[in-house]
């Protein structure tokens, strides 16, 4: 029998979540298309088949990356971390600002 997959500890999802959200956010600053709800669907779709073995159906909760399912596939950057779907806009982090110019 096969140990039921787990998601990572509390302090790897934050750090995992915060760098969505930059990637998230810098999409939304480029003005790049929102989610076609017909996407949402089907990435979730495909999440719910447990093709995986990553989707935890009680939480709706990915044990690969440890995000909340629901939320992950509305994101126009995110990916799946096993490769069943992939982001549906450019993942650009934003780089940092440099000295100024002389
Ligand atoms: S994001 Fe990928 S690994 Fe996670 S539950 Fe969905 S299909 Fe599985």
């Amino acid at each position: 029998m096969s140990t039921p997959a787990r998601p990572p500890g509390i302090l790897q999802r934050i750090g995992r979540y915060l760098l969505a959200a930059l990637r998230e956010r810098a999409a939304e600053h480029r003005g790049d298309p929102q989610m076609d709800p017909a996407e949402i669907a089907r990435r979730h779709a495909i999440c719910r088949t447990n093709a995986c073995g990553q989707y935890l159906a009680a939480a709706d909760q990915c044990a690969a990356c440890g995000c909340h399912v629901g939320k992950k596939v509305a994101w126009r950057t995110a990916s799946c971390p096993r490769g069943h779907w992939a982001a549906v806009t450019p993942v650009v982090i934003p780089p940092r600002p440099g000295p100024p110019a002389a």
